[in-house]
C-alpha cells in the first residue's frame, strides 16, 4: 500500500514516518503525476494561505478533489483539515469542499494558545480513540458539520476528529506522538 502525503508546506516527514512504522510505504505528493499509484491521501497540518498558493501554483485542487471523489481515503490534519472543509473562516483560503462543515482558523487563538488535551467522554462512552493524546498548534474549530459528518472525537464539546465517507479529519496533530490510530483509521480504508 501507497500512502500520498501533500509536500508543499508543513508536517510531511513526521506523517511519512508515522505511516511507515505502520507498515505502508509513503510518497511526497507535489504534482498531479505523483497521485498516480498513490492509495490514500494525507493533507499535512502547517499554514494553509502557504498551502493554498502552492495548490493553485502547481493546479494540484483539481486533482485533488478528483482523487477523494473516486472514493481513495484521504486524511486531513490541522491546516489540512481546513482545507477539506465546505467553507473556511478567519482568513480565508480556497478549499476543497469535501467535508459538510465549517472551518474556523486559529478558533483557540495564536501559537501560545496551543495545548494537547484527551477526547471528551459523553455518557461514560470515550468512543474509539480512547485517551488520545491530542496536540493542538493554532488549531482551527470544526462547526455546523451537516447530516453526512460523524463525529468520532470531541474536546470541550467541538468534534477535532470527523469522517465524511472516504474523508477523514482532524484538528490536532497525530503524527506527534506515537499514537497511529488515526493513521490505522486511514490505512483500514484504503
Ligand atoms: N493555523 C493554521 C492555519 O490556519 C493551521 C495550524 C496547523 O496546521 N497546525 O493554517
Amino acid at each position: 500500500m501507497k500512502v500520498g502525503i501533500l509536500a508543499i508546506q508543513g508536517d510531511v516527514e513526521a506523517h511519512a514516518k508515522a505511516v511507515e512504522r505502520l507498515g505502508a510505504e509513503t510518497a511526497w505528493v507535489r504534482r498531479e503525476k505523483d497521485l498516480a499509484g498513490i492509495d490514500a491521501l494525507i493533507l499535512p497540518g502547517g499554514e494553509s494561505t502557504t498551502i493554498s498558493k502552492g495548490l493553485e501554483r502547481v493546479g494540484l485542487y483539481e486533482p485533488l478533489e478528483t482523487f477523494a471523489r473516486s472514493g481513495k481515503p484521504v486524511l486531513g490534519t490541522c491546516a489540512g483539515a481546513l482545507l477539506l472543509a465546505r467553507e473556511i473562516e478567519n482568513y480565508p483560503v480556497r478549499s476543497l469542499g469535501l467535508l459538510d462543515l465549517v472551518a474556523v482558523r486559529n478558533a483557540y487563538g495564536t501559537q501560545v494558545n496551543s495545548f494537547a488535551a484527551v477526547p471528551d467522554v459523553i455518557e461514560g462512552r470515550p468512543g474509539p480513540l480512547e485517551g488520545l493524546r491530542c496536540v493542538f498548534i493554532r488549531a482551527p474549530q470544526l462547526r455546523r458539520p451537516g447530516p453526512e459528518v460523524e463525529v468520532l472525537a470531541r474536546v470541550d464539546g467541538w468534534p477535532v476528529c470527523v469522517r465524511q465517507g472516504n474523508v477523514l479529519a482532524t484538528t490536532f496533530h497525530p503524527e506527534l506522538t506515537d499514537d497511529t490510530r488515526i493513521h490505522q483509521l486511514l490505512l483500514e480504508k484504503a
